[in-house]
């Protein structure tokens, strides 16, 4: 689960960058705008189909996939149950907040 989770950390902080440059350079895309595009490509071409459908649900009004801190979801702001967080890190259940549904990066210290 964590490498799923990393990956799409990863794919969402490119997304980001690649729609901010987009709107900057929307006449003319520099190569290394489209460079960055394949690398986005390639990336979504290593997440599961369902996985990578939750994650553009989210992305669609904002981060599919945010960081567990302190036993707090920061995509919603809500506590996650020890019990859960301690099956996350088991990878008893999926890396997934249960109050908003979005990827949750798990911290590895309780
Ligand atoms: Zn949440």
């Amino acid at each position: 689960m964590r490498e799923l989770v990393n990956r799409l950390i990863e794919l969402q902080e490119l997304e980001i960058v690649h729609q901010e440059s987009t709107i900057l350079h929307k006449d003319n895309p520099p190569d290394e705008l489209v460079q960055l595009k394949v690398r986005i490509d390639a990336l979504r071409e290593g997440v599961p189909s369902n996985s990578l459908a939750r994650y553009d649900g989210h992305r669609r009004t904002g981060l599919g996939v945010v960081r567990e801190v302190g036993g707090v979801c920061r995509g919603c702001y809500l506590n996650v149950t020890m019990g859960d967080l301690g099956r996350m890190r088991r990878e008893e259940i999926p890396w997934i907040c249960p109050n908003c549904g979005r990827f949750l990066q798990v911290t590895s210290d309780a």
